[in-house]
């Protein structure tokens, strides 16, 4: 450091306790940046980089933002990933002599901020710990910005972890080096991870008081310590909003992988990550950001009580019947604002006037929505709001004090309402005074002087002053005022009878703004004596808005109670997938039973064409299973549905490329895990098993999945396959039952009628979907050709004219009898008896060779107007 001015000294041994974030150094009206810092934020901010001498033999690289803006750079730089530490000047510079001293007030991290654009009202903003002790391992996660703090415990095993950590999407993730080293390897999206350790016992107590610690395992308060440490070290003040630790068991929620979650699509869809699409996208109808939140973290957790789902089902099914109780409960919900948030806020320090007036009016909701719930009939939603605080004191502390239409700024005024403080009565009293008397000298002046355009102005500068315009001036007797300013159109002037009453008005004002202030943050740190009661009223807020939101959609798409119970067997009368049902516009969406039984058949094995349905079924049966289970009505006829413990998927290729992983070994590692943690309670789904290989092994592999799945872990299972070979598995697994989706096939031309019917299927229509995605011809009829050579029989036919040939041939292997399209011969499609007319023979015989001459077409070595060129040739060849 040495050779450094002192105040590179200083930025630098500051900088030394946030080495892992930009620091932004508070001089003057700016934050600058120095060093590395300089260079890389001058990058991502897109800002001009400078240099400053610092006393060294070189420039130090330099950057700044203005401090009034500093937000939108400082939110930029942590939607970026990055942590960014701020350092402020925290003495008086007009009283120090020499360097004012400078410290860390907050570091702002992804996992910790309070306000981005990036944090949507709609989602938590969760920071998560994990930590391992002997054979448990345990996370902690926390939304700084609604105070929530959940920890749950589970056995040593990384999917185990990786599984809890995913349900929170974490912004960021802290832990021991190690830890954090190995749950890196696991991490499908990139999440910033810091190291550290467990906070002293002191400060948890402190916190979270010692009854609350005593309630947690070795590993859960391992984690919460961690996460304490953090939030401590980089909030520097107090989190009087995360008091409470909810804590968990992970088997008390249906388990749901990663990949489960996401090929389910639940929250997001898998080809956009939008939530337009999911089965949250259908099921919101919330009214509130605390209900929309907690609709998500349902969703995310279906549950495994028998009791808490019959309590929430209750509590739709009372919604679902009474559309007036309803209408009348959104009505209520609806101007309710974050009470989560502005609770956060207010425990922050950092709630402004309109926050606090936000929080009134939600507050002044509380008293009917309780009423409306108490007056139902509906014990779930009596038992819901009895005893609810409804915050009243709150609501009219806040009334009496704060004005409604309240400023933005706190240092401007403007808040406080008349009749709360004396002397602040006092001060407007004089300033009122001192303004009717500014304007009384006014008139006064204009009389005497004859000047009618004098008037008296205000700036920052001069303070009041009367003003004359250069054309009056001449009325103006010398030595009347004192002058004070010359302007291109006018002279300014004082009188000292004048410069007394401003300094009685200034000071009465600069006492006003300091003392509403002053009153604005007793008012708010009375509020923030009671934030635990505010989020116990916002809980039940979010709840209630939840069950609003199911019933509201399943009485709109008309769904049903399903019956849920401790059972194996599992009923589904006319399912239907709910999101699908309602992204089909015109077409109506056909409706499917699932039948899945301990004493008959709990395996299905699905075959079918392409495209006909196959994955949409079976992800319908699971979506009806998790519907049921986070306590809302499914999209059937009627439903009961068991109590599954884990849904486990195995959908499409997921390559795990930066894992190093190929698709085939993903898969192969997904149906390892599902044979270590399904149980005979777990529903598995199986779209297509094997095909990452060769056709022999990889239908060797699925046969061999399917025997293991019956023998040795029992649970229900839907298996879709295109290995049509496997159908045999009924005769030799007793609980397996061959399903196929029906087709017809009419002139040629498939129709999916998505109905599930059973027996299995013998084709899959492959080509036939390629050819509807527009493949060119040339390829469809080649893969006809080679299917016809395989041997493979099938009564596909294809339907257009440059496949006539490969049709034949293909026919020819198949049936004498073929349906055929051509544009040679009738547009209507027809049957035809091979060789039935000659006219057909020649044409066929020209189609032949068209083909022959397609075939041999070097389309690689041709430019485009060769292709053009020939094209027209072979059209006036058909024509
Ligand atoms: P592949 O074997 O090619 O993966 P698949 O048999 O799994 O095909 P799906 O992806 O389930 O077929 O379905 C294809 C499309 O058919 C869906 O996107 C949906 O639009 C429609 N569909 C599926 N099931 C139904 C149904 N029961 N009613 C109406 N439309 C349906």
């Amino acid at each position: 450091m040495a050779g450094y001015t002192p105040m590179i000294q200083q930025y630098l041994s500051v900088k030394d306790e946030a080495k892992d974030a930009f620091l932004f150094f508070r001089l003057g009206d700016f934050y600058e940046m120095f060093f590395d810092d300089a260079i890389q934020a001058s990058r991502e901010l897109e800002i001009t980089l400078t240099g400053r001498d610092g006393g060294g033999s070189e420039k130090i690289p330099m950057c700044g933002v203005p401090y009034h803006s500093a937000e939108n750079y400082i939110n930029r730089l942590v939607e970026k990933g990055y942590k960014v530490a701020i350092c402020e000047q925290v003495e008086d510079p007009a009283s120090v002599k020499g360097i004012v001293k400078r410290e860390i007030v907050r570091i702002v991290t992804p996992g910790t901020v309070m306000e981005t654009k990036a944090l949507t009202s709609e989602q938590n903003n969760f920071i998560a710990a994990a930590a391992i002790c002997g054979n448990e391992s345990a996370i902690a996660a926390c939304d700084l910005t609604t105070g929530e703090l959940y920890t749950a415990s589970m056995p040593k095993q990384w999917e185990t972890l990786m599984d809890e950590l995913n349900v929170y999407s974490p912004s960021e993730i802290i832990g021991p080096e190690e830890l954090l080293s190995e749950i890196k390897n696991r991490l499908t999206i990139p999440v910033p991870l810091t190291t550290r350790e467990a906070a002293p016992l002191s400060l948890l107590q402190e916190q979270f008081g010692q009854e609350q610690l005593t309630k947690l395992n070795e590993a859960c308060l391992e984690a919460v310590s961690i996460l304490t440490a953090y939030l401590s070290e980089t909030q520097k003040r107090s989190l009087a909003h995360v008091r409470e630790i909810h804590s968990y068991q992970t088997n008390q929620y249906m388990i749901l992988d990663h990949y489960t979650r996401r090929n389910l699509e639940l929250t997001e869809t898998v080809r956009d990550r939008s939530k337009k699409g999911s089965l949250l996208w259908l099921l919101d109808r919330t009214q509130t950001s605390m209900g929309a939140r907690l609709l998500r973290r349902w969703i995310d957790k279906p549950l495994l009580n028998e009791n808490a789902i019959a309590y929430r089902l209750d509590a739709v099914e009372g919604m679902y019947q009474n559309l007036i109780l309803r209408e009348d409960i959104r009505a209520e919900l609806k101007p309710i604002y974050d009470l989560e948030r502005l609770t956060g806020r207010v425990a922050y320090g950092n709630a402004n006037g309109r926050d606090l007036n936000a929080l009134r009016l939600s507050l002044r909701k509380l008293p009917s929505l309780a009423q409306l719930c108490a007056d139902s009939q509906i014990t779930s939603l009596q038992q819901l709001v009895a005893g609810t605080d409804v915050c009243a004191d709150i609501a009219d502390t806040i009334e009496e004090v704060l004005v409604e239409d309240a400023p933005v700024s706190l240092r401007e005024g403007g808040l406080i309402k008349p009749g709360c403080d004396s002397y602040l009565d006092q001060l407007r009293e004089a300033s009122v005074n001192g303004k009717k008397w500014l304007a009384e000298l006014e008139s006064r002046e204009r009389e005497a002087t004859g000047i009618k355009s004098l008037k008296i102005g205000f700036n920052k500068v001069f303070g009041y002053y009367l003003e004359i315009s250069k054309a009056s001036l001449q009325m103006l007797p010398e030595g009347r005022y004192e002058r004070k300013q010359t302007l291109a159109n006018a002279e300014r002037f004082v009188t000292p009878e004048l410069k007394e009453k401003e300094k009685l008005i200034l000071d009465a004002e600069d006492k006003m703004v300091d003392l509403e202030y002053e009153k604005f943050i007793e008012l708010r740190n009375y509020i923030a004596n009671h934030l635990g009661r505010l989020q116990k009223a916002a809980a039940m807020i979010a709840e209630l808005d939840v069950y609003q939101s199911m019933a509201s959609v399943s009485a709109e798409r008309r769904f049903v109670r399903p019956d849920v119970s401790s059972s194996y067997d599992l009923h589904i009368e006319a399912g239907r997938h709910p999101v699908v049902e309602a992204m089909l516009e015109q077409a109506s969406f056909i409706a499917n039973d699932t039948v899945l039984e301990k004493d008959n058949k709990w395996m299905m094995l699905i075959t079918g064409p392409n495209m006909a349905g196959k994955s949409t079924y079976m992800r319908q049966t699971a979506l009806v299973c998790i519907m049921a289970q986070i306590g809302c009505f499914v999209p059937a006829r009627s439903a009961r549905v068991p109590m599954i413990d884990r849904i486990f998927t195995r959908i499409g290729a997921a390559d795990d490329l930066i894992g190093g992983q190929s698709t085939f070994m993903v898969e192969m590692k997904d149906i390892q895990l599902m044979t270590e943690k399904a149980t005979s309670s777990s529903l598995i789904i199986i779209d297509e098993l094997g095909r990452g290989t060769s056709t022999a092994e990889g239908m060797a592999i699925a046969q061999a999945v399917i025997e293991y799945a019956e023998r040795y872990i029992g649970c229900k299972a839907l298996v879709s396959t295109h290995f049509h070979e496997l159908a045999h598995l009924e005769q030799s697994l007793d609980s397996l039952a061959n399903t196929r989706m029906a087709v017809e096939e009419r002139n040629g031309e498939v129709t999916f009628l998505r109905k599930l019917v059973g027996g299995a299927a013998d084709t899959s229509y492959g080509i036939y979907c390629a050819q509807l995605a527009g493949l060119p011809e040339p390829i469809i009829g080649r893969a006809y050709e080679l299917l016809a050579e395989a041997g493979a029989v099938s009564e596909v036919v294809p339907v257009d004219i440059n496949l006539l040939e490969s049709a034949e041939r293909y026919t020819a292997a198949a049936s004498a009898e073929l349906v055929q399209l051509s544009i040679f011969d009738d547009p209507e499609p027809q049957t035809v008896h091979k060789g039935s007319s000659k006219r057909k023979q020649a044409a066929a015989n020209e189609a032949e060779q068209l083909y022959e001459e397609l075939r041999k077409l070097d389309l690689m070595n041709m430019t485009p107007m060769q292709a053009m060129q020939w094209l027209n040739e072979m059209k006036n060849k058909v024509n």
